[in-house]
């Protein structure tokens, strides 16, 4: 079974994912602009019971614009986020795909909040599901195509 292991910038904290992601996309929302420090963030998911968080976590809960509440687990030492769960997206956690770094990782098979996509960003790939900001508040479910990331 693949482990792959994701880390704070300075490895205190970090999360321990086993097996295959069940979700790899990529977010262009304001919000994970934010979070990332980027033009647009990764990050994939697996399901809770395959990540093992260890170290010290400080947690920070916003409302996104589709009204969920997303709960942010991030190292209190040096600021990165390593893990993060929508609360109407129960049973899987998200880890952002920086905190892997030096990992080989999969591919996106979704590009959310596309609308918000700067115009020389571009996501390849004929699998890749797209879905705009419209869409995803339309469909908050727990469908793992469409969610809100
Ligand atoms: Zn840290
Ligand atoms: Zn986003």
């Amino acid at each position: 079974m693949t482990v792959r292991t994701a880390t704070c910038r300075c490895s205190q904290l970090t999360a321990t994912c086993r097996g295959e992601p069940v979700r790899v996309s990529v977010c262009h929302c304001l919000d994970c602009q934010k979070r990332s420090g980027s033009a647009f963030a990764a990050q994939a998911r697996w399901a809770d019971e395959h990540v093992t968080l260890t170290g010290t976590a400080r947690e920070w809960t916003r409302i996104a614009d589709s009204g969920n509440r997303v709960t942010y687990r991030f190292c209190p030492d040096c600021g990165s986020t390593v893990a993060y769960t929508i609360e109407n997206w129960p049973g899987v956690t998200a880890i952002p795909y920086g905190a892997f770094a030096g990992t080989d990782m999969p591919a996106p098979k979704f590009s959310v909040y596309d609308d918000r996509r700067h115009g020389w960003v571009e996501i390849f790939g004929e699998d890749v599901t797209r879905t705009t900001s419209t869409g995803a508040q339309k469909q908050p479910s727990l469908d793992l195509r469409v969610g809100p990331d």
